[in-house]
């Protein structure tokens, strides 16, 4: 019966997250914030009594969810008058009053990551049922010079994400990032180091270090350290077992990053590597700043420098004016990189872009969703061929948790792993033999 009471006391909170693995680190560290003060997590949208919407605009479709979300949830208000709505992420990057104007339900924009934002507005509108004494006042939580320090509530995850760098100085012609997060910021080497060390005592075995383009980080502090810097901190922590980033942007991505991965034991033979597009002519025009010939020579050194690394990569089909020759280029460089995985996408107009300025979105919907379909069924392919290469391996399985009755986890070049035992694994580091591969995953069995 206490429980009961307890539990009903308790104000719930929903968090919704779409994008990229930045909007997921600032939900982690949102859900921090929230259960430190008392809140609890409601896997329903529709019975919690704070619903907080994490945005991304990258692609038309993702807006689209933004708005029908927001319109259920309009639905839900005028029914339940004291459910508050909060929306941060890349969608509140744009004038405030318009966004009230059109949503009058929202009770809060804040701008990504500006966690004492949130806080502030959480502390002065206080649920109609006051939640429990917070295991940390608010003012701790944002007492931090930087509003991006982690907000910790007790715990932390096997793999944490760990954002070192935020927004964007390139520019590419399709993209609303820099637009809507802003100049690159890098984090302190100190303060990033003491964050993943905080992580590590709180049982965190991986971090994920995340940027826009984690290649600049640090141009902007004093000293200029660099991401090899930044590695080899890291690498010193003990209990800290793998270390991983992401995204590298191949005009930025130094040889002495290659040298330092090579060498350090803890960062993970995996590198996401965006190619957008394997023509000249259409890289030229997104603004990308390099060729194809630059991305294949970095392949080359990489592949050198730890050969089995496995390669992933983003490509957009379609872009303004990409005739068939173009596309064909990018297919054949997929032939020709053999990723491991390939992000693809159609080209969306985004407004306020220098490509939605500049050019006009030319290529018709099903020729795009003719290139996207054979970018998806070669890119099956390669993973069939790559994956079939595991079986037999014995990998270190850094387990993350249960799906399906099965233990998953990754291996340190990412490959998702499913195994089965009755062990409890939780957060261990296993070693799995592959019996099994199919484009998408292995699975395996202890030793
Ligand atoms: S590097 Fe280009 S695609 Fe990536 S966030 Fe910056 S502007 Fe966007």
């Amino acid at each position: 019966m206490f429980l009961q009471e307890h539990i009903r006391i308790m104000p719930r909170y929903h968090l919704w997250t779409i994008g990229c693995q930045m909007n997921k680190a600032e939900s982690q560290r949102i859900a921090g914030m929230l259960t430190a003060a008392g809140y609890e997590e409601d896997p329903n949208l529709n019975t919690a009594d704070l619903v907080i919407l994490n945005t991304c605009v990258v692609r038309q479709s993702a807006e689209d969810r933004i708005v029908g979300t927001l319109g259920l949830l309009e639905g839900a208000k005028r029914e339940r008058q004291d459910l508050r709505i909060v929306v941060t992420g890349c969608f509140t990057a744009r004038d405030r009053t318009q966004l009230h104007k059109r949503f009058p339900h929202v009770d809060l924009f804040f701008d990504a990551g500006a966690y004492d934002q949130f806080a502030d507005w959480l502390t002065a509108n206080p649920l109609p049922t006051p939640p429990s004494p917070p295991a940390k006042p608010f003012f701790s939580m944002v007492e931090s010079s930087c509003a991006r320090a982690l907000q910790l509530d007790g715990s932390a995850g096997v793999s944490t994400y760990v954002p070192i760098i935020q927004g964007c100085n390139n520019f590419c012609t399709y993209c609303i990032v820099p637009y809507t997060r802003g100049r690159e910021i890098s984090r302190p080497l100190d303060e990033i180091e003491a964050e993943v060390r905080e992580l590590v005592s709180l049982g965190s075995k991986e971090v994920v270090l995340l940027g826009q383009n984690v290649d600049s980080y640090g141009h902007d502090l004093q000293g200029t350290p660099d991401l090899s810097d930044l590695l080899v901190r890291l690498e010193a922590i003990s209990g800290l077992l793998r270390i991983r980033f992401l995204t590298n942007h191949p005009k930025d991505l130094s040889r002495k990053l290659i040298r330092t991965m090579a060498e350090l034991d803890k960062v993970c033979e995996h590198l996401d590597l965006a190619l957008q597009s394997g023509d000249n002519d259409i890289l030229h025009k997104m603004g990308r700043g390099y060729t194809v010939e630059h991305y294949s020579d970095l392949v080359r050194e990489i592949r050198a420098a730890m050969p089995g690394i496995s390669l992933s990569a983003d490509l957009i089909v379609g872009f303004p004016g990409e005739t068939d020759e173009q596309f064909e280029n990018s297919y054949r460089a997929l032939e020709q990189f053999r990723f491991d995985v390939v992000h693809v996408a159609s080209y969306s107009s985004r407004p306020g872009t220098v490509a939605t300025r500049k050019f006009e979105d030319s290529v018709q919907a099903d020729v795009k969703k003719l290139r996207l379909q054979r970018v998806e069924k070669l890119q099956e392919e390669i993973a069939t061929e790559i994956n079939a290469g595991y079986v037999g391996n014995r990998e270190a399985v850094l387990i993350q948790g249960t799906r399906r009755g099965k233990w998953f986890g990754r291996t340190r070049t990412d490959k998702l792993v499913f195994v089965e035992s009755d062990k409890d694994m939780s957060d261990q580091l296993v070693y799995v033999t592959i019996a099994k591969a199919s484009p998408w995953a292995l699975q395996g069995s202890l030793d």
